[in-house]
This record gives structure tokens, sequence and C-alpha cells, in this order.
């Protein structure tokens, strides 16, 4: 981890193992200077003026396109995404400023006729947010937080994660063109900034995306003065393919819904639980892919799975398979580290694992994919409840309505059948269940909470 007493840290390639750049690391006294400038920015005229704050957002999508090239190499070069799916962050970024530039908003409630007194609810920003972002997808989950809070109008001091602080310091950049000073400024820095940033005195919310482990440590700290927070946590999401599936063709979207990134989404399929029926066809399928598939440097044309963010990260998905290794399951792909620089590890689809192995039970956020087997639906949705995350979840089966009727079972944030996570658009709300996260973000539900309700009272006049 950084050296928190230089005043830069290294930034690593994960394709390569190497340092290629330093990042600065924010002083207490810079993170102070970036608050208050926040704070200024908010007493102005940003906070007032919507049509200002709805035409700055439409700029900042524009801007970003135009570097999108720049920023998506970046991104690769940090995280070890395939340089298209960090294309398509920035493109994501893209659609949630203007979803939220263009997102009508109405007056809460108005002044019934007849009413003796005129009633105005209205919903107010709060002031300065502190945003905090893990490095799976920093560019478009810091976006989650940077447009609903600025459309709202507050102003905001964001934090990356110090494992890919450089994508997000180059989007920093390209909005600081398009919006005031001190209505966006991006700190990097060692963890212990995001303390320090959690209690910061001017902070009034703090919207943080990260493990649930953290989540709770930024709960306990914005409790002091109570600042609200929106926490968006861990996953471990569970598929259920019922009896009537067809194994081979739901194979390669199945595949994908848990291997994108290196399974490194907290909306990752994490366990599949497949009927008896079908689950050998289902493993067969599974592994065919998962063998097919070269992890390789996400920068080189036509890679479809890059490297491991980090270190740490490879050892815990090392750590996990071996356990459920050693505890009687059979890799029927891959197993193992790739021997070759940097952070890489083959697709792996374990069978015969224990309903109670770590790797069932924990957010493993790697490329490895246990498939348990059920007996009746009812087991099939219990063992998926069974879990301290609440995230997202799947149902996969020929019979429509009958999966619909699963789906409805889980208790997550989001249900889909035949697909995984759809539902990741800035229209619907983003809020999991149980320790996946409190509060929600995305549509009109995620930009309420960056506001305060007012009510205004008058006599009536007419
Ligand atoms: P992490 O919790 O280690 O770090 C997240 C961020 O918190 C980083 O910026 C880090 O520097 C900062 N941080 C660390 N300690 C802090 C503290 N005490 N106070 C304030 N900030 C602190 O998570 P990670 O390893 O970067 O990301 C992976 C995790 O994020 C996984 O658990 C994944 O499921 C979760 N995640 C959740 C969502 C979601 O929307 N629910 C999306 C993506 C990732």
């Amino acid at each position: 981890m950084p050296d928190q007493s230089k005043n830069t840290f290294d930034v690593i390639n994960p394709a390569t193992g190497e340092v290629f750049a330093t990042a600065p690391a924010c002083s207490p006294e810079q993170l102070d200077a970036a608050m208050n400038a926040a704070q200024r920015a908010f007493a102005g005229s940003w906070s007032r003026d919507e049509e200002v704050r709805r035409a700055a957002l439409r700029a900042a999508a524009d801007a970003l396109l135009a570097q999108k090239d720049r920023l998506a190499a970046v991104l690769t070069a940090e995280q070890g995404k395939p340089l298209a799916e960090a294309a398509s962050e920035v493109d994501g970024s893209v659609r949630w400023l203007r979803y939220y530039a263009d997102l009508e908003t109405e007056p809460e409630y108005l002044t019934p006729p007849g009413a003796d007194r005129r009633v105005e609810v209205t919903r107010r920003p709060l002031g300065v947010v502190a945003a905090i972002t893990p490095w799976n997808y920093p560019l478009l989950l810091a976006m989650w937080k940077i447009a609903p809070a600025l459309r709202a109008g507050n102003t905001m001091v964001l934090k990356p994660s110090p494992f890919t602080p450089l994508a997000t310091l180059a989007m920093g950049e390209v909005l600081q063109e398009v919006f005031p000073t001190g209505v966006l400024t991006v700190v990097t820095g060692p963890d212990p900034l995001g303390n320090l940033l959690t209690g910061h005195p001017l902070a009034r919310k703090v919207s943080f995306t990260g493990s649930t482990a953290t989540g709770k440590k930024v709960a306990a700290a914005a409790a002091d003065d109570l600042k609200r927070i929106t926490l968006e946590l861990g996953g471990n999401d569970p598929a259920i393919i019922l009896p009537d599936a067809d194994p081979e063709a739901i194979a390669e979207q199945l595949f994908w819904s848990a291997f994108r990134n290196n399974g490194q989404i907290c909306v990752a399929v994490k366990r599949v639980y497949a009927h008896e029926s079908i689950k050998a066809r289902l493993v067969d399928a599974l592994a065919e892919i998962a063998m097919s598939v070269q992890p390789d440097d996400g920068s080189k044309p036509g890679v479809r799975l890059g490297a491991i963010n980090n270190e740490p990260q490879l050892q815990r998905v090392e750590e996990l398979v071996s356990d459920a290794i050693a505890r009687g399951a059979k890799a029927a792909a891959g197993g193992s580290r790739i021997d070759r620089p940097g952070y890489f590890f083959s697709p792996t689809i374990l069978t015969g694992v224990p309903a109670d192995a770590r790797i069932v039970s924990e957010e493993q956020f790697g490329p490895a994919l246990p498939v348990l087997p059920y007996r009746n639906v009812d087991d099939a949705v219990a063992m998926a409840n069974d879990s301290e995350y609440g995230l997202t979840s799947s149902v996969w089966g020929t019979d429509v309505e009958q999966a619909t009727a699963v789906a409805r079972r889980f208790d997550a944030g989001q249900a889909a059948v035949n697909a995984h996570a759809v539902g990741l658009r800035p229209d619907l709300p983003f809020a999991g269940a149980k320790w996946s996260g409190l509060g929600v973000e995305n549509g009109p539900w995620g930009l309420h909470e960056l506001t305060q309700l007012s009510v205004v009272m008058a006599p009536s006049t007419t």
C-alpha cells in the first residue's frame, strides 16, 4: 500500500505488476482547501441556478466524450480491464450526466385549493458532498455520485481508490474546465484520506461505494455529527437455474455475467444454484467457455478478460479457491494463478463445493464461480437468500412467468429473469438490501437522497 508520509504514491499496471506512474497524496491541509473551495462554490450562485447546472452537466457530457480514448487508455493501464470496457465506462458516465441534466422534477406539494395558507414543499441541496469510490469502476461509479449531486445543487469533493486514482483525476481535470471553481474537486491518497474526508466538518453528506467492512467504518465516522450517508456496498449475487432452462443456450450469457471484469463487479453472479437434473450439463458448458478465454493485457486489441486489479485481490481469490478445493471441490476449469507477470488467474468453474465453503458465503470478487446443485426450488431460494448480502440476483428458465414468480422471492435490491444486473440504468433505483447498502442511487430517488426537504408556509393572499 502507498506510504502516507510521501507526497506522491505509486500506481501499478496490473497487467505487468510494475509501477508506471505516481499520483499526488493529498495532505490534510490540501483537503481542507478543497472542502473550503467546495463550501464557497456552494454558497455562490451554483446552488441557486438550476438552469446553469443543467447546462453544465450537458457541457460536461460533451467534454468527457471528446476525451473518451484518452480516459479509457488511462483506466485500462491502472485498472486492468479491456480497452473496450474502459471506453464503455466513459459512455456510461456520459449517459448519467445527460439523464440528470434532462430529468424533470416537480415541487413535492403545493397549496390545495381553498386552503387558508400557502404551502410549498421543495427540495434543497445539502451542501458539500464527500464522495468515495472503489477501484472496479472508477469513472462510472464516481459519475453515479457526481451527476445527481451536482444537478441537485450540491458541490463535491471526490476521493477515488488509491489503486485507481489516475482516470478519476483525468476526468476531474476535464470536468474542471466546465464546472465553476470548487464545484468538483478530486483528491487522491491512501485509505486514511477517506477517513479524513468522511469526518470533515464541512461535509454534509457522505456518498460511499466500496466494501461492506469499510462502509461500516464510514457509517460510524459519519455518525459523530449525523452526516447523511448513502452506502453502496458488497454483493454475493446468486443465480438460480430452473429445471426447464437450456444449459448450453444460457451458458455464454451466464458466464459473462459472472466473469466480466474478472468478477470484480459488485453485481457479478457469485453463486450458481443449478437444478440437479441439468447441473452437470451447465458445468460442462461453462467450463468450455472458461477454457476458451485467455486473460491478457487489456490494452491489447481483442482481449475480453484483463488482469485482476491488484495483488491482495489476486491472493484473496487464490485463497478462497484453494480453500474450496481443500474441502473437496473440483475445478472443472482453471483453479490457479497464471504463471506470467502481472495479476492473472484462470477463469475458474468449481463443482462439488460444500454449501458453507468460504467461496460461497463470502464476497470473493474474482474470476471463480461455484456451481451448486439443488433439488426443489424452495431450497434454491432459501440458499440464495441465506446471505448477509442482497444486491442483485437472477433466475434462468424457459417458462418466463414461472421464473418471474421465483424472481419476486429474492431478498435483494434487484432481480432479473434470464439476465443478470440489467437494471443498472440511470432511471432505475439501485438499492442493496441487507449488508449490500443503505439508501439508493440513480433515478429521482438518487437525486432525492442528495436533497433536504423544506416546507414554507405563508398566509393565503387570495
Ligand atoms: P474498499 O472498501 O477497500 O475501498 C473503497 C474506498 O474506500 C477506497 O477509495 C478506499 O480508499 C476508501 N477507504 C478505505 N478505508 C476507508 C475509511 N476508513 N474511511 C473512508 N474511506 C475509506 O473497497 P474496494 O476494495 O476499493 O472495492 C471493492 C468493494 O466495493 C467490493 O466489496 C464491492 O462489492 C464493492 N462495490 C460495491 C458497489 C455497489 O454499488 N454496491 C459497486 C462497486 C464495488
